[in-house]
């Protein structure tokens, strides 16, 4: 490529709306520009990265087995009412209606889509396993879009599924993604660690995500340096009661120790799914005398994976806790944990727990028939999203650093992670609620076992950048970068010999399927070594007259502190 040709835009300064050197570097190299809130254009230097990046996941994926397809962006409701997630998914899925008033959903992901085309064309189990993918535009309304493309409303994700006749075969699906997964990222050049997470409501430990180690990262992991522990702490915060997950109605005892109760135990009592959101609950029993008095009260703190809002959470299912549990009154809350009246701001608790400000004690509320506001204090967390970043870091480290791990292998610590990939063991979830089958051996239809893996394309150039940069701008993983050599030539436009010697280099290094850009642009040489800096490009040669009279060049690797003189002649092997 030509840099003439190409299409180099270039900034000084970074818009004051980035607040992160990843989204601030991706903006100054030109990467990406924004069109409105968590929507951005990819530039055609990013996209360079993107399709790199793309490639990888999709050599990974065929050499795993796995198989790619196209779903639609546009998908149509009745989908996603047969398995109630048109209801449960909530405002993050945006919704349109066509000139018929039908209604559609922009995919923030495709299981139903998928289980749709399964329970049509894979009849029987000698169809079996299958698992396809594609790699498609995402739509997800976030509630903060923020830091570039890393939380974007409209991102690119490579989303898999798989297909198996039970949960045996599935869990080898399971594992060749993960092995896969770990390929991927090898090949990304990534610092990562793949953590437990949280299965909520379909529950079993096949869950992970894959999280790229970054300070700035929103999740937080806790891991054992002795060992092979690393769990989201939303997990972790649930641990010690996960290896005897039990009834609901065991749940409820069990809160005896406050923190103690699993999020799955707490949401199956509630009747409520356990994705994606974090809430807690606080309780009271009262003990009384033979009179009806009041003797003791005992407050409890429950953590609940709220579904989007708690929209599902079942006023039957609450009249049957309020008949053993009351909500606390603030008054107790403040007495038990020692925290400061008002829930107006992240309170941090005794171990294990802690209460933040709920601003949807008013959305609960109204699902809790009869129940008034007065009655009652939900503390709702959102870990990392909504919490000024100290103060959320500052209670984590309460929760959980130094304390012993779960292995028993040593004293937890906690890293910042950027969660760029996801797998989940689904089970029958799906494929019950759309009654996806095949005929199994014995001629009887059963339904699949599924699983599903998501990897955030464009929020990997962001964690990538977060990772490897320096004051001068990014620097590229080799496997990713947008071009891996850079010509420079100083004068291309007015010196003869140097145009000759650059017109050379970089045709050999075509040939020899280099990566290559030759910058004929003509810049003066200290805003011509700015950009290639800027934009992370791996190496860069520079020529010159003067070194070409005595047939050297000078090449700098993009972290060398200086450049080294190279022999013309010897360039090509050098670089490639
Ligand atoms: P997060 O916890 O960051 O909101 P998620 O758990 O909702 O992510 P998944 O549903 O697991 O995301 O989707 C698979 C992958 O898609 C994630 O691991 C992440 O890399 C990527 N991803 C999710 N949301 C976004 C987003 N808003 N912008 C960019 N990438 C995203
Ligand atoms: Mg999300
Ligand atoms: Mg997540
Ligand atoms: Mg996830």
């Amino acid at each position: 490529m030509r840099a003439r040709q190409f299409f180099i835009t270039t900034l000084k300064e970074a818009p004051a709306d980035a607040e992160i050197i990843s989204h601030k570097l991706m903006m100054r190299a030109g990467l990406i520009r924004k069109l409105s809130a968590g929507i951005y254009n990819y530039m055609p230097m990013g996209l360079r990265v993107i399709r790199k990046v793309e490639a990888i996941i999709r050599e990974e994926m065929n050499r795993a087995g796995a198989v790619e397809l196209t779903m639609p962006l546009v998908q149509p409701a009745e989908l996603w009412q047969e398995t109630g997630r048109w209801d449960k998914m909530g405002p993050e899925m945006l919704r349109i209606k066509d000139r018929h008033e039908r209604e559609f959903a922009l995919q923030p992901t495709s299981e139903e889509v998928i289980t749709d085309i399964a329970r049509q064309e894979l009849k029987s189990y000698r169809a079996l396993p299958k698992n396809l993918y594609q790699i498609q535009t995402k739509f997800r309304d976030e509630r903060r879009p923020r830091f570039g493309v890393m939380r974007g409303r409209e991102f690119i994700m490579k989303d898999a599924y798989s297909f198996d006749r039970d949960v045996e075969a599935a869990g080898k699906s399971y594992e060749t993604m993960y092995a896969a997964y770990r390929k991927i990222f090898d090949r990304l050049g990534l610092t990562y660690r793949a953590v437990a997470a949280d299965t909520g409501a379909i529950g079993g430990d096949r869950s992970h995500e894959f999280q790229v180690i970054a300070e700035t990262g929103e999740d937080a992991i806790v891991y054992c340096p002795n060992s092979d522990y690393a769990a989201n702490i939303e997990l972790a915060e649930a641990l010690p009661l996960l290896s005897e997950r039990a009834a609901p109605a065991e749940a409820l005892k069990r809160v005896a120790t406050p923190g103690k109760t699993t999020c799955a135990d707490v949401a199956a009592l509630l009747g409520t799914d356990t994705t994606h959101t974090v809430k807690s609950l606080v309780l009271a029993t009262d003990e009384t005398d033979e009179n009806g008095a009041i003797v003791k009260s005992t407050v409890w703190l429950l953590l609940v994976r709220g579904d989007h809002e708690l929209n599902e959470v079942k006023a039957g299912k609450i009249e049957g806790l309020k008949n053993g549990f009351r909500f606390a009154s603030e008054a107790e809350i403040v007495e038990h944990f020692g925290c400061k009246p008002g829930f107006l701001g992240p309170i941090a608790l005794a171990k294990p727990v802690r209460i933040v400000a709920d601003r949807t004690v008013a959305k609960m509320s109204d699902f809790i028939t009869g129940a008034n506001e007065a009655d009652f204090h939900i503390a709702g967390v959102n870990w990392g999203r909504d919490l000024p970043e100290p103060d959320f870091v500052a209670d984590i480290r309460n929760v959980v650093e130094g304390d012993a791990s779960p292995d028993g292998k040593g004293t937890l610590a906690i890293q910042r992670g950027i969660e760029v990939g996801h797998v989940f063991y689904l089970g029958t979830k799906y494929s019950k609620a759309m009654n996806a089958t095949f005929l199994d051996e014995d001629g009887k239809p059963k339904h699949f076992e599924m699983g599903c893996y998501g990897i955030g394309v464009t929020r990997i150039l962001g964690a990538a950048i977060e990772q490897s940069h320096d004051a001068r701008g990014i620097i590229w993983p080799e496997s990713i970068a947008p071009f891996t050599v850079a010509i420079c030539p100083i004068g291309y436009d007015r010196a003869e010999e140097v145009r000759n010697a650059a017109d050379a280099l970089y045709t050999e290094l075509l040939a020899a399927g280099v990566d290559v850009i030759l910058d004929d642009r003509g810049e003066r040489p200290g805003a011509m070594f700015a950009d290639w800096e800027l934009i992370g490009v791996p190496h860069r040669v520079v020529l010159s007259d003067r070194g070409l009279k005595e047939g050297l060049a000078e090449y700098q690797g993009r972290s060398d502190e200086a450049a080294s003189k190279i022999a013309v002649a010897e360039l090509a092997a050098f670089v490639i």
